[in-house]
């Protein structure tokens, strides 16, 4: 399949993709496209960027049109899962974009706003609902969505969703699906929990990658500042007053520490707004929708920023401070760069902070050159905790690879629900090729000590949760139990 002309998609559905402006399939469209409108369960490894969301959502809708139904109450015939509200509002918005001319039933389903709204929409049936798993999973113990009419699930960022503690909600999700349905496992990266999960809940999977995983964009101008953490705010501020900055994301390991930074540079003249889990919805929908729409220069985030989000233009972005995950600098610098421009990423890089850039230069393979810094490559003195006790007030002594899942904003999703026809347009266009990027998120760095579980059975934040479940164990009878047969594509089901 060379052309979305030769993918056998639905009239309508060819027509939003050509408004779109889209030429050519991406190679993750060109793979999944097919073996998902045949009906085949699907593995695949791509990362935001790839053109993942239209790989999975046109033959979606494809499928709906050719084979139109007036879903029951409180049923959906697709599920599409995502970690965060950010994602699943983005996915949606790809849905009303892609679907505009076929005008599908959708509802978004995430925490953190009334579960009204939700609800209502969700009574007079469904063809799709996107949701983080928390949510979906109160609405369907009240009884607000069944699932038994879902033929076709997709779970997007698989491991961003495992990583945030969503596993045992998956599970429990997935066990209520009918055996017959169609399963898409989308992963920035493939540990072995993807793997795991893939065995128990697929069915003979078709295995797609588009993209050699840890490697960033090439076309991101990188650099490191070495400093004493004292002079970080002064070489922010001047690298942020460039003329040629059009958008900045800086970037924070912590949420506090993403509240400072943007205080100090809103004193400093450069207005700014942070972004993090402990913001509510509308804060960070008002953050983001300012900083789409340019109304925002700056925006100051945790890594929870650094996924998912798809906002063409960023020019630059700076690490305030450098994740102590080294994935999560590949996922944080892959936010400039996109849509084929090129894009530059600064790190100020402290004494405490250079174990964390040898495990990123480890990870993507190359040293980063050194800029204008208080010292020059090599010479910084290397982090001494017995020396450094004022150092250790600011920062907790770098810890390895030390990887904490946060309560960012995935956590159990907030979100509003919504039905069809909108007006919401994926940002960007140009030509997307699948470039490498990788890997898996810092989550919000503080959250919990590592190693810790996530509240029990839930994963959301803190809340006491009387009907939690322990995490069901993967037994040869229980995954067999779940293993679904594979769906037959729509047009043979009927
Ligand atoms: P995603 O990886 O799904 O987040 O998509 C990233 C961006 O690529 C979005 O802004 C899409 O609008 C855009 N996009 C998706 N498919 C194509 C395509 N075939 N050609 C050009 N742009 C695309």
């Amino acid at each position: 399949m060379k052309n979305f002309d030769e993918a056998g998609l639905a009239e309508p559905i060819l027509r939003a993709v050509k408004e779109e402006g889209y030429e050519a399939p991406t190679p993750i469209q060109r793979e999944v496209i097919p073996h998902m409108k045949a009906g085949e369960d699907i593995l695949g490894i791509a990362q935001t960027g790839t053109g993942k969301t239209a790989a999975f959502v046109l033959p979606l809708l494809t499928r709906l049109a050719e084979d139109r139904k007036k879903p029951a109450p409180h049923t959906c015939r697709a599920l599409i899962l995502a970690p965060t509200r950010e994602l699943a509002s983005q996915i949606a918005d790809s849905v009303r974009t892609y679907g505009q001319y076929i005008g599908p039933s959708t509802a978004v389903i995430f925490g953190g706003v009334k579960p009204g709204p939700q609800l209502r929409a969700l009574s007079r049936g469904l063809d799709i609902v996107i949701a983080t798993p928390g949510r979906l999973e109160d609405h369907m113990s009240t009884g607000g969505i069944k699932l038994d009419a879902t033929t076709t699930v997709v779970l997007d960022e698989a491991d961003q969703m495992l990583d945030l503690g969503f596993a045992p909600a998956i599970r429990r999700i997935l066990g209520k699906l009918p055996k017959v349905r169609q399963t898409v496992l989308l992963s920035a990266t493939m540990p072995h929990q993807i793997r795991k999960l893939a065995k128990e809940f697929q069915s003979n999977p078709r295995e797609i990658s588009v993209a050699p995983v840890s490697r960033p964009i090439e076309k991101i101008e990188q650099s490191v500042r070495f400093l004493n953490s004292s002079s970080k705010r002064a070489a922010l501020q001047e690298i942020l007053s460039e003329k040629d900055i059009e958008r900045a994301i800086v970037f924070t390991r912590t949420k506090r520490g993403a509240d400072r930074v943007s205080g100090h540079l809103d004193k400093a003249g450069l207005s700014s707004a942070a972004i993090h889990g402990n913001k509510s919805q509308r804060q960070r929908e008002r953050s983001l929708d300012g900083f789409k729409n340019g109304s925002i220069k700056i925006l100051v985030a945790t890594d929870i920023a650094a996924r998912g989000i798809d906002i063409d233009g960023v020019s630059h972005v700076v690490n305030y401070e450098l994740p102590n995950v080294p994935e999560a600098y590949v996922h944080r610098i892959g936010r400039t760069a996109r849509a084929g421009k090129s894009g530059v990423a600064i790190s100020l890089c402290d004494g405490t902070e250079q174990p964390y850039l040898r495990d990123i230069e480890r990870l993507i393979g190359r040293k980063i050159p050194s800029g204008d810094g208080d010292w020059a490559d090599g010479e910084m003195p290397a982090y001494d905790p017995a020396n450094e006790q004022t150092q250790l007030k600011r920062h907790k002594r770098p810890q390895g690879n030390r990887r904490r899942s946060g309560s960012g904003g995935g956590g159990g999703g907030g979100g509003a629900g919504r039905s069809a026809g909108g007006a919401g347009r994926p940002a960007g266009g140009a030509g997307r090729n699948g470039a490498a990027q990788s890997s898996k998120p810092a989550g919000e760095a503080g959250a919990r000590p590592a190693g810790a579980k996530p509240n029990a059975g839930r994963g959301r934040g803190g809340k006491p949760n009387a009907n939690a479940r322990p995490a069901q164990k993967s037994g040869p009878n229980r995954s067999q139990s779940n293993r679904p047969r594979r769906a037959k594509p729509a047009a043979a089901q009927r």
